[in-house]
């Protein structure tokens, strides 16, 4: 349990860190948890595996420990620090709802291997819904609280999915499916991808509607790591504009904010699953999408990084020039390139098995380095 004040300090950047329950898989092996979270001081430790005496294995295991803004137990539902999905919300979603009722852009990342609970994160369940539909209902919630006869509040949806570097529409049901759609860049909208579907919404429901439709056009394809294993990420945006009539003198002004909501590729190196041919060549772009996205939130966790370049002094530019956000070097990131940086704000949430030592060491170190 923490206050949502406690998140302050980091400025735009949060940097939080998950971890999940045993699957049954582990269960049945009764693999360690070799995670530890001080609720106290939120680090989080993991411990070294039991390498049994008769490994191969030349490595060697130590001890590491990491503190983010947040640890978040999910771990073990009978503890008094389980993290329930409420608890995640509240630390930080709120927070971001209000955020763009300000007219700002949030963006939310959930990072991790395949099967450290990223959907489970950002979309959930039924019985427990994640961050998206918890902010979507957060979002006509305070539009009810909020309404009044001078504003008018107008939802737009969008659900797309970055693929091999290519976006594809979630929303388009298979039959019509146009297959992969262009991104475009102009002086009025930035940069945007053509004929993407977006969805004007009037209430949860409908949104609830969008998402089903989403869900089952995800790709995915089989490894050897994890059946259903996700290879592509995928963007869920809310785009809320609002517009406010000053009937005195009869004039509109319109403000635009955009909630990007994304379940990241799994993040397990390539070479792990013993992949080949077409299989390789995703992990090589997962893999460079990712490292792009970490040196943009790197970028702007330090805000010293993000000037832009006419803002700069003339000396010291050979040596800062190569600190310019690199939003261009992935499709991932130049689509979401006005969502992160200036007043907007960005969390990530690094999901972690419990028992899985070079993973979830690769995922902190992941995290550690965007704070
Ligand atoms: P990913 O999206 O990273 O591949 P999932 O979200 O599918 O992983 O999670 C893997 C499995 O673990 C799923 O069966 C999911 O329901 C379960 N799981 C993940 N996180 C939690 C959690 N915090 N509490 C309970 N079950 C979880």
């Amino acid at each position: 349990p923490m206050t949502p004040g406690e998140l302050d300090g980091g400025g735009n950047v949060k940097v939080v860190v998950r971890v999940r329950k045993f699957v049954p898989r582990e269960l049945e092996r009764r693999t360690p948890c070799l995670i530890h979270m001080n609720p106290a001081t939120q680090q989080t430790t993991l411990s070294p595996p039991i390498v049994s005496a008769d490994s191969h294995s030349r490595k060697t295991y130590e001890e590491k420990k990491f503190t983010f803004d947040n640890s978040f137990w999910s771990h073990d539902e009978e503890d008094a620090h389980y993290a329930h999905q409420e608890d995640i919300y509240r630390s930080f979603g709120e927070e971001f709802l209000e955020h763009n009722f300000d007219g700002y852009h949030t963006c939310i990342f959930a990072y991790g291997q395949t099967g450290s609970g990223k959907s489970y994160t950002m979309m959930g369940t039924p019985d427990q819904p994640g961050l998206i539909p918890r902010t979507c209902r957060g979002l006509f919630e305070k539009i009810e609280e909020e309404q009044n006869g001078s504003i008018t509040y107008n939802v737009h949806v969008s659900y797309f999915e970055i693929y091999n570097e290519h976006v594809k529409d979630l929303l388009t049901p298979k039959s019509k499916d146009c297959g992969y759609l262009k991104i475009r860049e102009s002086k009025l909208d930035g940069v945007y991808v053509q004929n993407l579907t977006d969805e004007q919404v009037k209430n949860y429901e409908d949104i609830e509607r969008l998402m089903m439709v989403g869900d089952a056009n995800r790709t995915t394809a089989s490894t050897k790591m994890n059946d259903t294993s996700s290879r592509s990420h995928a963007v869920f945006t809310l785009t809320l504009k609002q517009i406010q009539h000053d009937l005195a003198t009869d004039t509109t002004i319109e403000r635009l904010a955009r909630m990007r909501l994304v379940d990241l590729a799994g993040s397990e190196r390539a070479n792990r699953t013993e992949a080949t041919g077409q299989r390789l060549r995703e992990g090589g772009n997962i893999n460079q999408s990712l490292t792009t996205l970490g040196r943009v939130i790197a970028a702007l966790a330090d805000p010293k990084r993000q000037k832009p370049a006419s803002m700069r002094g003339s000396q010291n530019q050979t040596k800062r020039r190569a600190e310019v956000v690199p939003y261009r070097d992935s499709v991932l990131t130049w689509l979401l390139k006005d969502s992160l940086g200036g007043n907007s704000k960005t969390a990530m949430v690094a999901c972690i098995s419990p028992s899985d030592y070079e993973e979830t060491l690769s995922t902190l170190r992941y995290a550690d380095q965007a704070k």
